[in-house]
């Protein structure tokens, strides 16, 4: 009797690996690295848009010629559509991030349905796109998540590095922390809104120290001999 057992421990170990690491291939293929043989970075932020902070991103990113993408949330989009408009007129790849940011692994397939498609149309009928890539708040997934995003064509997207932004450090120190994690192909996830307030009315979420840590980013990437590409170049 141990054996079945301890088969049993072993596909709850991997179903909980499976909805917990954001890189797991369990639920769908993931990307979360681009290619390892050439200093090329990649710009991700998620849980905008909030103007404070997305606003200065855009313009640093448009005077230093960056592309990027940003993970959307509905409400945040619903709340803010001139941010959001001006996100998607830039260039930028506009991901779904969900309607209001729920962990998905702990929902049902109705739960589920309402977060992925709500955000799609909330990011459709704001911004005119159809987004192509999804990315799970806090990467949490689990079957129902990899089923509906294989059924909206997405490609689920990850990420190499995050450096704690939302716990708004000062931006010298979000500054350093990026520098400290470069590495060739890195999908580097940093943050424009807040996952908790979708709404954009509480003050702690605001993220202007990541926007303000910006510049320095990309000096520093730059002096290091690396070069900014857009993620749709890692899209199949
Ligand atoms: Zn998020």
């Amino acid at each position: 009797m141990i054996a079945p057992l301890l088969a049993a421990g072993a596909a709850v170990g991997t179903v909980g690996w499976g909805a917990y690491d954001p890189r797991s291939p369990l639920f769908g293929p993931v990307l979360a690295h681009g290619p390892r043989e050439q200093r090329l970075l990649y710009l991700t932020f998620d849980d905008g848009p909030r103007p404070s902070a997305t606003e200065p991103i855009l313009e640093t990113l448009e005077s230093a010629r960056i592309p990027a993408a940003f993970f959307l949330v509905g409400a945040a989009v619903r709340r803010h559509p001139p941010t959001a408009r001006r996100v998607a007129a830039a260039g930028h790849e506009i991901g779904n991030h969900t309607r209001t940011h729920r962990k998905l692994h702990r929902l049902g397939p109705r739960g589920i349905r309402a977060e992925m498609v709500g955000g799609h149309q909330d990011l459709m009928e704001v911004t005119g796109e159809i987004p192509r890539t999804f990315r799970a708040p806090h990467g949490y997934r689990n079957p129902f998540v990899g089923r509906l995003a294989r059924r909206l064509r997405y490609s689920t997207v990850a990420w190499t590095f995050g450096v704690w932004d939302s716990d708004r450090p000062p931006a010298e120190e979000i500054r350093r922390r990026v520098r400290a994690r470069l590495q060739p192909g890195a999908i580097i996830l940093l943050h424009d809104g807040d996952g908790r307030d979708p709404d954009g009315s509480d003050p702690r979420g605001d993220r202007s120290a990541t926007a303000a840590a910006l510049p320095g980013i990309i000096a520093d990437a730059r002096d290091a001999g690396y070069e900014f590409q857009p993620l749709t170049d890692l899209l199949p």
